[in-house]
């Protein structure tokens, strides 16, 4: 039997990879699509290196219609997982309108391209919990009023209206996962977690000295990228299209984070922490938490990594990884 044929966009990134790998599991043929500039540094590609062997990756932009619609011609998908954007909330406030041309028109050329190249193609959007931002209620539904704080809340918002509207007008199997922060070891080190277990790590290995960061007292919904991937896969396979929230419903401060970090290597945070106003934002929402009741009742699914081993799991593999650099 032919084998299911998978396109993910940005499949170098955090979600990208294991997505990539869960999808291997699964018996799929995997392609991926990244930037010629990705493809050309090898370390870009170190989260993938180990499967690297068993998908097959295209050089394309998302930013680009014909780069996508030829891909599209050749790959021809039943499935797509469209991660690549520009994901990192701080960049967004320093290039608004790059963040809006690459998360808006990429995913607007996805959709164009699939319902004229293959209108059956399932398409996964990665929408963001930044897309509620100044919520009036707490935790949040897939019913809940949008009112981002960001552009990058903003640029997803509109892929997410682009997803509904091709749902509805154009009859596409499209949906959006509405994810909370979700974290690994293969976390982008511009991202406050792996800053810290990053750092916490080299401290502790005498590699650094201090860590600068803005407001600790920030509190996110923090879960397993892991994880998070098999909610997005469930969202595909469902006999309809419809959008989740998907998060764990809890919370906890960055102050929680850089304890446990820094007390898994017997460590205070206090002696190594530096408050720099420069890793401040602009304006920072504080409810930002998940009511995953709907995934949990139709798709089954369930956090499974509890915070506390998330951040042991982190700071564990930033200390084995500059252990053996040192
Ligand atoms: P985000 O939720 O996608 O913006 O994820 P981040 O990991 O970038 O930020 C999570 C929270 O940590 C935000 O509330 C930031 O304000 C806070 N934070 C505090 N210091 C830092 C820092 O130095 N870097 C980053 N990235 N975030 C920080």
């Amino acid at each position: 039997m032919k084998k299911p044929r998978a396109l993910i966009t940005g499949i170098a990134g955090q979600d990208g990879s294991y997505l990539a790998e869960l999808l291997l599991r699964e018996g799929f043929e995997v392609f991926g699509i990244e930037r010629r500039a990705t493809l050309e540094a090898t370390h870009n590609f170190w989260r993938v290196a180990h499967i690297q062997s068993q998908i097959e990756v295209h050089a394309g932009s998302v930013d680009s219609f014909p780069s996508i619609y030829s891909i599209l011609k050749k790959v021809v998908p039943d499935y797509c997982f469209h991660f690549a954007a520009q994901s990192f909330v701080s960049y967004s406030f320093e290039d608004e309108f790059a963040t809006m041309n690459v998360n808006v028109n990429g995913t607007h050329y996805l959709l164009s391209a699939i319902a004229q190249v293959c209108p059956d193609c399932r398409l996964y959007f990665a929408g963001s919990s930044e897309m509620f931002g100044k919520v009036d209620s707490s935790p949040q539904t897939e019913e809940t009023r949008f009112r981002p704080r960001s552009v990058y809340g903003i640029s997803k918002l509109v892929g997410h209206e682009l997803v509904r509207n091709y749902r509805e007008s154009n009859k596409l199997f499209a949906c959006t996962g509405i994810l909370y922060n979700h974290e690994s070891p293969r976390r982008g080190l511009e991202f406050v977690t792996r800053k810290i277990t990053s750092t916490a790590a080299q401290i502790k290995l005498g590699l650094a000295h201090e860590l600068r960061l803005g407001n600790i007292d920030a509190k996110r919904d923090w879960g397993f990228a892991g994880d998070y991937v098999e909610a997005i896969y469930a969202m595909l396979m469902q006999p309809t299209p419809e959008d989740f929230v998907i998060g764990t419903g809890e919370i906890h401060s960055v102050r929680n984070f850089l304890e446990i970090a820094f007390g898994e290597l017997g460590l205070n945070y206090l002696d190594y922490i530096i408050i720099d106003q420069k890793f401040f934002r602009p304006a920072e929402e504080h409810l930002l938490i998940a009511d995953p009741n709907k995934a949990k009742s139709k798709l089954g699914w369930r956090p499974k990594v509890a915070f506390e081993d998330l951040v042991r799991m982190m700071i564990r593999a930033d200390y084995d990884y500059y252990m053996k650099k040192r």
